[in-house]
């Protein structure tokens, strides 16, 4: 008997009710089905960390896809173990002489959330022997790149029989066609059917997703916000990482390094357009369970329309616009704030989750 947890990246449920899923429909029908909540910021990596750890940001210490050390100035991707602080489900199953495996797409998160420690391949690098099984790994920015670590976990579902196992997806698919559209149909019914391949009689399985996602029309570049007030703070988006492809760095969430700039800056951000609320670091750690010391001053979360980012200018990632403006138009879909916060999950233990923290206990059955 496996125990699997699978997490869907970007599977908002509005893509589930436009789509027959008969292999989710089928593994509910063991368990309970519902809807839970992400961790905010509605990112991959903090949610990935979540779901594998079991435990909420403030202890995996992972608050986003970027860290900013204030007392160097400088700026670091997340995408290692070093940067983790607490020990993933998988790395404790295979401390403890059990077999436990993963699968995920990208390499970035492969090294986050398992290191050295455990046997994890990533559709990025994928080893010849995964490729011989299952066929040659699509580009990581390619709608297949699911299906193919669904795929592969399939294989090694049947070919290994693991303790545990992991499988994380990619959400170009969702990033790129809303609801309801053709492509993500294809996308949807991919997925469906590389869970039937995956799931064997008598295994407990978790499918859950890391966060929604939404229709984004605003573009809101805080920075200059900030600075046209005399605010000579730093802003950093929480969401922005070396893979730009999918979102261009823009969501919904910035954590902002105010430099002692002190309350009155909080209170600008708070009536600014697009934006739907300002938390400072102790009232985003408490609601939000984040770790205090790595997310700067403030939290600053966009409403469902918008994200932030630079406008105008050189930067590789900056939306069509005036430079001086603080405001533009985009369209895109992304993620990042409280409103891509909703995501699906089935669980065939019958066990109900609250928020993607819970799903390593889902089928772990222990605490
Ligand atoms: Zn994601």
């Amino acid at each position: 008997m496996t125990r699997t947890v699978v997490c869907l990246d970007g599977l908002d449920p509005a893509y589930l009710d436009a789509v027959e899923t008969p292999a989710l429909d089928a593994l509910a029908e063991r368990g309970r089905e519902g809807t839970c909540e992400a961790a905010v910021p509605t990112l991959t990596n903090v949610n990935n960390a979540a779901i594998t750890t079991a435990r909420p940001p403030a202890d995996h210490g992972i608050p986003g896809n970027t860290l900013f050390d204030p007392d160097i100035g400088e700026r670091e991707y997340v995408r290692s173990a070093e940067h983790r602080q607490a020990d993933t489900w998988l790395e404790e199953v295979a401390d403890g002489g059990g077999d436990a495996a993963a699968i995920v797409v990208k390499e970035k998160l492969r090294d986050l959330l398992f290191g050295e420690r455990v046997d994890a391949a990533s559709a990025e690098e994928p080893p010849a022997r995964l490729e011989a099984a299952v066929g040659e790994a699509p580009g990581v920015y390619s709608g297949e790149a699911s299906a193919w670590a669904l795929a592969a976990a399939a294989h090694v579902r049947e070919t290994r029989d693991p303790d545990v196992l992991y499988v994380s997806t990619t959400d170009v698919v969702p990033h790129k066609h809303e609801p309801g559209t053709a492509a993500a149909a294809d996308w949807v019914q991919a997925l469906d059917a590389g869970l039937a391949a995956l799931a064997r009689p008598g295994d407990e399985l978790v499918v859950t997703a890391d966060h929604g996602m939404s229709a984004k029309s605003l573009c809101v570049d805080l920075p200059t916000v900030l600075a046209n007030a005399g605010y000579d703070a730093e802003v950093v988006r929480c969401i922005r990482d070396a893979h730009t492809y999918h979102h261009r760095n823009l969501g919904g969430a910035a954590y902002v390094h105010l430099d002692g700039a002190g309350d009155g800056a909080l209170d600008l951000l708070a009536d600014v357009e697009g934006v739907d609320r300002v938390l400072d670091r102790e009232a985003a750690a408490d609601r939000y369970r984040l770790p205090a010391d790595r997310i700067g001053d403030a939290l600053v979360l966009g409403t469902e329309e918008s994200v932030f980012g630079p406008i105008g200018g050189d930067a590789e990632t900056a939306v069509d616009g005036d430079p001086e403006a603080t405001h533009a138009t985009v369209g895109l879909r992304s993620h990042g704030s409280a409103h891509e916060r909703t995501v699906p999950y089935v669980t065939t233990t019958g066990a109900a989750l609250d928020s993607t923290v819970d799903a390593r206990r889902a089928v772990s059955g222990r605490e």
